[in-house]
């Protein structure tokens, strides 16, 4: 019999090639073939015997399918988030945003999540918030489902709106109030950009790429915010690592100045626009 102990050896070094994090992905899968917690695993199943369905969850991997699509949940801000194909998959840095959207906005504020994919963060700071209210907005059908879904598995359905529209659709905001807080992590990859397979293959594009350089949302979106602000209002944005100056000048533009955020690689990934 194969223990879990020998099958995480070998499939770590089976997924060297596939994944910077190989070892952690195999106790992932193993604990959820065994139905398992990782530390329950790990302080109790390593003599156990392999459950048949390691060897097909060890298999999308190796085909560079990410873990938080095969397991089908990933944890953002201490919460976990229901996730499929349809969003993208919330990532470390993009608590940045929510570490800077706490430290500048009213305890009830209103807030607006544009590209809101799982509800990562507009259902973060409604559960840090528990005064705020928020609007969440996806241009994809399959997003709206699954942000709804975990908006009612975090307890605060009843201050989340979740809601179809495109902002590049012609009266989308028309139905929408003002907000004291507009926060995106809007698509900014280069449409020619290279990208991990775990990203290109499995990840929606629609959610990734805007442009030859990245910028065609921010470019559409940042002039259209302005309206939709309370006086204090404030917009906090994603960006890439190297559009800070290209994005606070677009900000510029619409008469805005901007803030940097750094994360937690001190690379420059937010900005704040007043
Ligand atoms: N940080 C993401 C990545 O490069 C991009 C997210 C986005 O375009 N909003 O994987």
């Amino acid at each position: 019999m194969t223990t879990v102990s020998a099958a995480l050896r070998e499939a770590a070094s089976a997924l060297e090639g596939a994944s910077d994090t190989a070892r952690l992905d195999a106790e992932l899968l193993m604990a959820e073939a065994l139905g398992m917690s990782r530390s329950e695993m790990l302080l109790t199943g390593r003599d156990r015997g392999v459950p048949p369905e390691f060897a097909r969850l060890l298999d999308r991997r190796k085909q560079h399918e990410p873990v938080a699509y095969i397991l089908g949940r990933q944890e953002f801000y201490g919460r976990e988030f229901l996730v499929n194909p349809q969003v993208l998959i919330p990532r470390g840095d993009s608590e940045t945003l929510v570490d800077a959207a706490l430290r500048n906005s009213p305890p009830a504020a209103r807030i607006l999540d544009l590209g809101t994919g799982s509800g990562a963060l507009l259902l973060t700071l409604l559960a840090e918030l528990p005064k705020a209210s928020g609007t969440g907005i996806d241009a994809s059908l399959g997003a709206v489902s699954v942000a709804a879904a975990n908006a009612a598995r975090l307890g605060v359905a009843d201050r989340a709106h979740i809601l179809h529209a495109d902002w590049n659709a012609e009266g989308w905001s028309e139905n929408l109030d003002r907000f004291d807080l507009i926060i995106a992590n809007p698509p900014y990859v280069e449409t020619g950009a290279e990208l991990a397979p775990s990203v290109r293959q499995f990840e929606p594009a629609s959610a990734l790429f805007a442009g030859a350089d990245g910028l065609d949302d921010y470019r559409s979106l940042i002039p259209q915010l302005s309206n939709m602000l309370t006086p204090n209002g404030i917009i906090l944005l994603e960006i890439g690592y190297a559009q800070a100056d290209q994005v606070s000048q677009i900000a510029g533009l619409s008469g805005y100045s901007a803030e940097l955020f750094r994360d937690l690689a001190h690379r420059p990934r937010a900005l704040l626009l007043r």
